[in-house]
C-alpha cells in the first residue's frame, strides 16, 4: 500500500523534504509547485514509510487503506496526478 496526501493539503512541500524515494511532487524545484491545488504522492514509488504523515503540519497525509468516506477520492487523486 502507500500514503495518500488529501483535501488539506497546505503544499508547504514540508512532506517533499522528508520523503526517502523523492516519490512526492510536484517539488519546490519543480515549474508546477504552486500551480497545483495540493501536492501528490506517487504509489507506484511510495514505500510506505510514513516519514510524510509525521511531518505533514495539517495531517493531510494518511496510509491509502485508512481513507474514509470522501477522503478514498485521494487514492485516485494522487495516483491520477503520475498517469498524465
Ligand atoms: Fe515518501 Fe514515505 Fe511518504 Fe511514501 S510514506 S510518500 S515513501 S515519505
Amino acid at each position: 500500500m502507500a500514503f495518500a496526501i488529501t483535501q488539506t493539503c497546505c503544499s508547504d512541500a514540508t512532506c517533499v523534504s522528508v520523503c526517502p524515494v523523492n516519490c512526492i511532487h510536484p517539488t519546490p524545484e519543480e515549474r508546477a509547485f504552486g500551480s497545483t491545488e495540493m501536492l501528490h504522492i506517487d504509489p507506484k514509488s511510495c514505500i510506505d514509510c510514513g516519514a510524510c504523515a509525521d511531518a505533514c503540519p495539517v495531517d493531510a497525509v494518511l496510509p491509502v487503506e485508512r481513507l474514509t468516506g470522501g477522503q478514498r477520492e485521494y487514492a485516485r487523486i494522487n495516483a491520477a496526478y503520475y498517469e498524465t
